[in-house]
């Protein structure tokens, strides 16, 4: 498994210069194979990524700069163009409308990929040398383990990270334990079967007004001015914070589950798609997708490393069926509680589907319900865990 150690790196005004042309240039292939792929399939001819490969080559003559940059850099630019391309037929096929992949414009293009090599790292030193464009002193807040297979450079407004990817090889061992199922909502961020209700987490809300000044900010000023770029980083620093605070919410929440129990269930969101949870205004829907996803993949790489199990069931009526008795209840996403007319078993529905996923994931049969009363963790709560936290049991 890889795991990607990000850390602040702080390249010279000329070594800035070099990254940032190089940026462009990538930016620049991206959008030439991009709008070739384009013309190609409206003259019905379907492109592949070995012949937009090849096409790199050619266009070296067109544009020169492309020779500054690292070979292997630009051929991943092209993985990454057909990894986008691959996206966006997946979301196609799952019923989400929508048209063609975007143009990259200068703010949007902002990561340099070395994968395997053209890079050197100074532990020692903390220093990693790019082919290229030269050495960048970085600091590492905490040592990265196994074998690295590639190093990132990316731009987030005026400042610059280096990620380095690396290779963990974990023992395997399986941890004998407890067990619990996890429903991912719109209401509460989980609820899990043991009657915990994590609230959502309102970042991006919290920091609405902070953006909309930032926004107006921005549009009060001459496009591509000084003041302009600078009101364009300080609003890119701010998505920035939004989006760390939920990969911080995230990180904390995911370990404290992986700590309390050996086994983990959850619903495969891949199939689920769009037929349950679809309801939800289409913005709201992303949001969550985005942060449901990357809750999975917190859980399965923390999970392997600490041994425990993470299992991803079938989602299907998982919301609908009593978990108390296995009759089918119908109910719309509306309908917050789950009322059983044949067993006459209550409980809040997400807890119901909760213990479905569990009993599923678990591949046990069914089994009279206790009516346990539910708790809320505030999001505040998971945030202020601290390293040695104490056990689970006690939120
Ligand atoms: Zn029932």
């Amino acid at each position: 498994m890889l795991l990607s150690y990000k850390y602040r790196a702080y390249p010279d005004a000329s070594t800035e210069t070099r990254l940032n042309s190089a940026l462009d240039t990538c930016r620049w292939l991206y959008n030439t194979l991009l709008e070739e792929c384009n013309t190609a399939r409206e003259n019905r001819i379907t492109p592949t990524m070995r012949e937009t490969q090849a096409r790199i080559v050619t266009l070296k003559d067109e544009n020169p700069s492309l020779k500054g940059v690292y070979s292997k850099v630009l051929q991943m630019v092209n993985y990454a163009l057909w990894g986008n391309i691959a996206a966006l037929a997946q979301s196609k096929k799952r019923g989400r409308k929508i048209g063609k992949l975007r143009f990259k414009s200068a703010f949007r293009y902002r990561t340099l990929n070395y994968n395997q090599s053209g890079f050197k790292i100074d532990r020692e030193h903390s220093m990693i040398t790019f082919s290229k464009i030269g050495a960048i002193p970085f600091t590492m807040h905490r040592p990265y383990t196994g074998k690295v297979k590639g190093v990132l450079l990316t731009r987030h407004g005026d400042r610059w990270f280096v990620i380095v990817q690396a290779e963990q090889e974990f023992t395997g061992s399986k941890r004998e334990g407890r067990s619990v199922g996890i429903d991912v909502g719109l209401t509460f961020f989980a609820v899990d079967s043991d009657g915990a209700m994590v609230e959502n987490p309102r970042f991006y809300e919290c920091s609405l007004y902070t953006i909309k000044k930032l926004q107006q900010s921005i549009a009060r000023k001459k496009r591509l001015s000084q003041n302009w770029k600078k009101a364009k980083c300080r609003l890119e620093k701010a998505y920035d914070h939004i989006t760390n605070q939920k990969k911080d919410f995230l990180h904390k929440l995911s370990h404290r589950y992986v700590d309390t129990y050996a086994t983990i269930c959850v619903e495969n969101l891949d199939i689920k798609g769009l037929k349950e949870k679809g309801n939800s205004p289409r913005l709201h829907r992303g949001i969550h997708d985005a942060s449901w996803g990357r809750f999975y993949s917190y859980l399965a790489y923390k999970a392997e490393s600490a041994g425990t199990k993470f299992v991803k069931v079938d989602p299907r009526n998982t919301s609908q069926i009593c978990a108390n008795c296995g009759s089918i209840v119908k109910k719309t996403l509306s309908e917050r509680v789950h009322e059983c007319p044949y067993c006459r078993f209550v409980a809040d529905r997400d807890y119901n589907a909760a213990v479905n996923i569990h009993r599923v994931g678990m591949e046990q049969p069914f089994e009279p319900v206790e009516t346990i009363p539910l708790h809320h963790i505030p999001v505040m709560q998971v945030l202020s865990m601290k390293q040695e936290a104490p056990p689970f049991r006690a939120w």
